[in-house]
């Protein structure tokens, strides 16, 4: 499914419910953009500030992973979200993150209409991480998937049956790497 065009529903939103200030001489003041196939895990960001190479940057990326196969409405949703986080920055000019006038412009926006509803959490499934790695106790031989190396975990089973559920050297979990199969 192709991505839909992000800049039709910005110019909308930024007239219905921003009244016209995330836009100066017809250009966005904010750019609003796809992200690669990386975006993974939040389903919309708003950043504001000079990357690494000193490039400037003041943007909108919306996942495309994570989005792309929900409904419009989960677009609309995010895209309304960061955009008040950009208006918060650069009309109002206040840093607050999720903060009162967050939440106030929120409420105005969902009780306007009836087609999106914006939260203070984006709450699309971030895909999960399959886990690498088997983690496993030398006492009883239990496996368990790690996603990553936990320095010095211990098998809970064993430190509950023989030290008290205290942790103990002797249950401190090997690691193994996981071998898909498929
Ligand atoms: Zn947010
Ligand atoms: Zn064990």
């Amino acid at each position: 499914m192709p991505l839909i065009p992000l800049l039709p529903i910005f110019h909308r939103f930024n007239r219905e419910h921003f009244a016209g200030s995330l836009v100066y001489e017809s250009k966005p003041i904010v750019s609003v953009r796809w992200s690669d196939g990386r975006l993974r895990n939040t389903a919309g960001l708003y950043r504001h500030g000079i990357k690494h190479g000193g490039e400037r940057v003041c943007e909108i990326v919306l996942s495309s992973p994570l989005l792309e196969n929900l409904p419009k409405s989960a677009i609309e949703s995010t895209l309304c979200h960061e955009m008040i986080h950009a208006w918060i920055d650069l009309v109002l000019k206040i840093s607050e993150g999720h903060g009162p006038n967050f939440h106030a412009r929120m409420e105005l926006i969902n009780a306007s209409q009836a087609q999106f509803k914006v939260s203070v959490r984006h709450q699309y499934p971030v895909p999960v991480k399959s886990p690498k790695w088997w983690g496993v106790c030398p006492s009883c031989g239990l496996k368990l998937p790690y996603k990553r190396l936990v320095k010095h975990a211990a098998c809970k089973s064993c430190c509950n049956t023989f030290h008290a559920g205290k942790w103990h050297s002797s249950c401190v979990l090997s690691y193994e790497p996981i071998v898909n199969e498929t």
